[in-house]
């Protein structure tokens, strides 16, 4: 039963270069992923304990995930990546043994990465349940504060774990031997919009005139994720303008901008 739980493992693909801007967020990434798996005896040496669990926070669509993968990718670890809400399930005690079965798998499959995509829907402030005695969800954030305290870092697994929502995450998860770093990944500035439309617009055949610095400066708070659909949006303008199109011009992304609005607007408006 607790298989119904996604928990596919995978090597991912992502490499820092697919990702545009954030050098911190990579530079610290490396630190806390990296370094325990590769710098063990350096580690050791020094008489630290290398973080437990790191906590990605920000805006949807900047980046949360990519980082993850890319982290795992680049130090050549297997990932393994559940949405926070997809480990509760109606049956009582399957959710407990969820988290636990996917520890187990993390084991089995170190040096590993677990990404908890969505946290908070699984690890909301405990004080927030209806005093309706304990809930499905603190029997399950229990289970995630044992594994989580078990884990000896340096024994090759790394958590890490995504959220929208930092306000509403458990205290508990944030102690020290926990999710101890935590780190904002927010919206990209100009010079990473640059980059993200470079990254995107490389996969498709571009007139040269089509200036990435420009299209940074008219995109000034969308998302990674917008910038992506606005590429895409490109590429489909160019294509129903004529089928036997070749390339995206500087007219296709610009009716592409003004067609997709950042999400942050589009979240507003609803
Ligand atoms: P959510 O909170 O909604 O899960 P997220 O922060 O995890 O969002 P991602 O899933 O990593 O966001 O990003 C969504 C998509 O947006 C990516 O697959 C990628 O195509 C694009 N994207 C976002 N940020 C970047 C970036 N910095 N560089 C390149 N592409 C990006």
């Amino acid at each position: 039963q607790v298989a119904k739980t996604k928990v596919a493992l995978e090597v991912p693909k992502v490499k820092w270069n697919d990702i545009g801007g954030h050098d911190d967020v990579k530079q610290k990434l490396k630190e806390i992923v990296e370094w325990p798996q590769k710098q063990t005896a350096a580690i050791a040496r020094m008489g630290v304990d290398p973080p437990h669990g790191v906590l990605l926070h920000g805006p949807p669509g900047c980046s949360k995930t990519l980082m993850a993968r890319a982290v795992a990718s680049e130090t050549g670890l297997n990932f393994i990546a559940v949405k926070g809400p997809e480990l509760f399930s109606k049956w009582v005690g399957e959710s407990e043994k969820a988290v636990k079965s996917l520890f187990a798998r993390a084991r089995a499959a170190a040096p590993s990465v677990v990404f908890f995509d969505e946290i908070d829907g699984l690890a909301v402030k405990r004080e927030s349940s209806h005093g309706q005695g304990v809930s499905v969800g603190d029997r399950v954030m229990s289970q995630l504060l044992t594994e989580m305290d078990g884990l000896v870092p340096m024994k090759g697994i790394s958590v890490i774990a995504a959220t929208n929502r930092l306000d509403i995450i458990d205290s508990a998860l944030l102690r020290p031997g926990r999710f101890d770093r935590i780190l904002y990944v927010g919206p990209p500035d100009e010079d990473a919009r640059r980059q993200i439309f470079g990254i995107h617009l490389s996969k498709m055949p571009c007139s040269p005139d089509v200036c990435i610095s420009s299209l940074a400066a008219m995109t000034s708070s969308y998302t990674g994720a917008d910038i992506s659909a606005v590429c895409r949006e490109a590429a489909m303008i160019a294509l129903e303008e004529d089928v036997n199109a070749r390339e995206v011009r500087v007219c296709h992304l610009d009716t592409a901008i003004a067609r997709v609005k950042p999400s942050s607007l589009r979240q507003s408006s609803i």
